[in-house]
């Protein structure tokens, strides 16, 4: 129902303002305003996009703003959304318009954007020297017409100041303007002609244009490209007809197809005897909010149980959400969806164009889509009768947003279940401490798959101590002698093998052989590492290069050391050792372009790649049958992370990369070549035992009082002047200090770590502090971080060093 004229609503605006706001419906708008639509609103002296929340009962306050345009013609989002997004506000301490903003798709927010131009006394001012050099700088770039600030920070350079902008205003030499921005993603429409009855005889039509009337006659209506696949010089025939008024043009609305190749429709198998009772304890809580962790391990038969439960939730007249890491996404879960569920199925990831992903949002919200697959994203998918969400690789860390809104996509979607009473289910083989840690507390309830579907065994994991080759030359030393072998033995029975590295690039560590020094990035505080493909050095946090002859920095020398490993370089070795195999990579470099990433999987599936060397990419999901081998290249690189969470993040991986193997009918083995053969996280995973990792593991966060043990709140502090940076982060801290010691309470509850210098201490240019806040409960840390904002505004207003707020952290580096 739309609200009446003079109706006071609730607004959420898309800016980076606190709290929501009250706005009048005018008379005069000339189109219906609804919740879930976005209007204009006149805001301070801009306009923004709103979003309509709801009523506003009552006010006393006279000078209510009337609103200024209404951008939809229907909801864009139901209001069953609205409490997820108010929770969200609420938790990750985040502008509400900004986290709808965040949870529709992009290319829907109209922003009013200021541009730039000259005055008369700003013309004056090129000619005098009433100004300075900086601002006749500035000056003289608007000569040639308006400009964005973006704009002239582009053309300016490390010269452009926001100082020199603003004062140059103040005086009025330039002048402030605005426009309106954005709203890209436009509805298609796909011309189309259908055939009109009438008495017209056809016989004294041209032979081509008797053809085209036949062909409608019997389709009734046609593409207007398809028909000019059809039919030579289709266009030309059929403005004729269109003329003698046998044919009538038409727009129909299209949606963009994301999809590839056409997929073969499944038989669900029978379920083994844990799938049906895990299928039949979602079934019996499907009213109510329930959170399970499906623990199964590898090639157990997770996505059948999720697809049983989908099934049971759509018979009963409601719709799922099927949440994946966005590699696994292209792969089987929507292939196997689809395969099951054909049309009913909308996915939603950022592989998608703006216009597909809209489209794919608004078949979700006229309930053409039943069920939604995709990225963390999608957990804010616009369906309004939600009766199951599904969380698969519950562990990986993607579901985690860096950037924006801070959220985890894994606990919006255990909030919004509650919300929808409905059940969720969280599955992986290698759950999160997190989750198995709520398990043990009995908040959720496990369920097991603790074994391979058709008694296929778990693959035999081998560990081989890296340092006995350590004095080897040449690829001998990350390729040990039984790895080879073993290779070897697979190329020969016709099978795929999969190495995996988690580290892209030729060589990660170049150090100049003169000085010693290594080559480090400009604008971060990290070593770069060669691609020797691109014949570049690059950063891997900003991106910086050099070119692959660059000198050292330090002494001029051009003699650099190429040394640490990375996949360029283990699948170097691969194809010198292995001549004959059909050998491929798949990495970050490898798989940029569009469709890259499809084609290298479908070559695995085709059977046109014999052996595979990759990142993590290739740990994440995949189901491919006859990779009977996989070889972990060095298992040691994530453990070395400075961050709490390294040994879980190991052992999930490999266990992960290791459960790829043997998923046929061909048992499964692995080699795991390692440095530190004796670390828990290599033990544990080689005897493939959760359990007993979880117990050492939970025992060590509760000693130093980390999550899941305790919550976390992170205070990022970041800005481009190294002393600045530096004493604003000590003074913050010492203000967290302060506002601690006033409340005796707070002493008690909340822990406060740093200021410290972030191990990465410098990304792009930017110096990295951080402060770190623990306490055993959430609620403390949040009304703390609120007493900060109030207290400290400056700290979070400044404009040379920004703070950001991190709940739940999950990158510590
Ligand atoms: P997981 O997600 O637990 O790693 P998958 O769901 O990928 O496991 O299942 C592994 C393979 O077993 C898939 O090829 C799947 O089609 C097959 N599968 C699953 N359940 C059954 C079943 N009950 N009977 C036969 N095959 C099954
Ligand atoms: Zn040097
Ligand atoms: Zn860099």
């Amino acid at each position: 129902m739309p609200f009446a004229c003079d109706a006071m609503i609730e607004v959420a605006v898309a800016m980076p303002v606190n709290g929501t706001f009250t706005y009048r419906v005018p008379e005069d708008l000339g189109a219906p305003v609804d919740i879930g639509m976005r209007v204009l609103v006149p805001f301070g002296r801009r306009r923004a996009t709103g979003y309509v929340l709801g009523p506003v009962s009552a006010t006393e306050r006279q000078d209510i703003k009337p609103v200024l345009g209404v951008l939809d013609n229907r909801p864009i989002f139901p209001s069953q959304s609205i409490p997820l997004f108010r929770w969200a506000a609420d938790y990750y301490l985040h502008p509400l318009g900004e986290v709808i903003q965040t949870a529709l798709p992009g290319g829907l927010t109209v922003s009013e954007s200021p541009v730039f131009t000259l005055s008369d006394e700003g013309r004056r001012c090129l000619q005098d020297t009433s100004s300075t050099s900086a601002e006749r700088a500035l000056l003289r770039e608007l000569v040639g017409g308006r400009l964005s600030a973006e704009s002239l920070r582009t053309r300016l350079g490390s010269d452009f100041r926001v100082e020199t902008l603003d004062s140059l205003t103040a005086h009025g030499r330039v002048l402030r303007e605005t426009r309106l921005a954005g709203g890209r993603a436009k509805t298609l429409y796909e011309p189309r002609v259908r055939h009109l009855p009438g008495d017209v005889d056809p016989a004294g039509l041209s032979g081509k244009k008797a053809l085209i009337l036949r062909m409608l006659e019997d389709s009734g209506d046609m593409g207007v490209r398809e028909l000019a696949g059809r039919v030579p010089r289709a266009a030309a025939h059929l403005r004729g007809l269109v003329q003698a008024g046998l044919v009538e043009r038409y727009a129909r609305r299209v949606f963009r197809d994301p999809f590839g190749d056409p997929i073969a429709p499944d038989e669900a198998p029978a379920l083994t005897v844990e799938q049906q009772a895990a299928v039949a304890a979602v079934g019996a809580a499907r009213d109510e909010f329930r959170c399970f962790l499906l623990n199964g391990v590898t090639g157990s038969g997770k996505t059948e149980v999720y697809m049983r439960v989908a099934a049971e939730s759509l018979c009963a007249g409601r719709s799922v959400i099927v949440l994946v890491p966005e590699i696994a996404l292209i792969t089987q879960t929507e292939r196997r969806f689809r395969a099951r569920f054909g049309d009913r199925v909308a996915v939603l990831h950022s592989g998608l164009s703006a216009g597909e992903r809209y489209d794919q949002w608004c078949r979700i919200l006229q309930g053409d889509a039943r069920i939604a697959i995709g990225a963390r994203s999608a957990v804010f998918a616009p369906f309004s009768d939600l009766g199951l969400i599904v969380v698969d690789e519950e562990h990986d860390s993607s579901y985690k947003q860096e950037g924006g809104l801070h959220y985890s996509a894994r606990d919006l979607a255990v909030v919004r279940a509650r919300y929808c009473s409905c059940p969720v289910i969280l599955g992986s083989a290698t759950p999160s401490l997190q989750s198995y840690y709520n398990v043990r507390g009995g908040k959720y309830a496990e369920l097991r798959l603790p074994r391979r579907v058709r008694q296929r065994p778990l693959p035999v994991i081998r560990v081989v101590d890296l340092r006995t080759c350590r004095d080897l030359r040449g690829p001998g030393r990350f390729i040990s002698a039984e790895l080879k072998t073993t290779l070897d033995e697979t190329l020969a029975q016709g099978d795929q093998a999969l190495l995996f590295l988690n580290r892209r690039g030729f060589a990660s560590f170049p150090v100049c052989a003169a000085c010693g020094s290594p080559l480090r990035c400009r604008h971060c505080d990290i070593s770069l590492t060669l691609h020797q493909s691109a014949q570049v050095y690059r950063c891997h946090y900003c991106g910086f290069s050099r070119p692959a002859g660059a000198h050292c920095e330090s002494c001029g020398s051009g003699k650099i050391k190429r040394l640490g490993l990375g996949t360029e370089k283990v699948e170097e070795a691969v194809r010198a050792l292995f001549p004959q195999a059909r050998i491929a990579r798949m990495d970050r470099d490898t798989t940029e372009r569009k469709g890259a990433l499809v084609s290298l999987l479908k070559g695995l599936r085709e059977r046109a790649i014999d052996i595979l060397v990759g990142t993590q990419m290739v740990a994440k999901g995949h189901d491919f049958p006859d990779i009977t081998l996989v070889g972990i290249v060095c298992a040691d690189l994530s453990l070395s992370f400075p961050d709490f969470r390294a040994a879980e993040q190991t052992f999930q991986l490999l266990a992960q990369v290791a459960g790829r193997a043997g998923r046929g009918d061909h048992p499964g083995r692995v080699i795991l070549q390692t440095y530190t053969p004796d670390h828990f996280s290599i033990q544990t995973a080689r005897a493939q035992d959760y359990e007993q990792f979880y117990r050492h593991e939970i025992e060590f966060r509760q000693a130093l009082g980390y999550p899941p043990v305790t919550r976390m709140v992170q205070l990022r502090v970041a800005g481009r002047d190294p002393q600045r940076t530096r004493t604003f982060a000590e003074e913050f801290g010492a203000e967290c200090r302060a506002l601690q010691a006033a409340d005796p309470g707070l002493a008690e509850s909340i822990r406060i770590m740093g200021p410290a210098e972030a191990a990465l201490s410098r990304i792009a240019g930017y110096y990295r502090w951080q402060i770190l806040l623990k306490s055993p409960r959430s609620g403390t840390l949040r009304r703390f971080v609120l007493r900060l904002r109030a207290d400290c505004p400056r700290r979070f207003a400044s404009r040379h060093v920004r703070v950001v707020i991190d709940v739940d952290p999950q990158f510590l580096m």
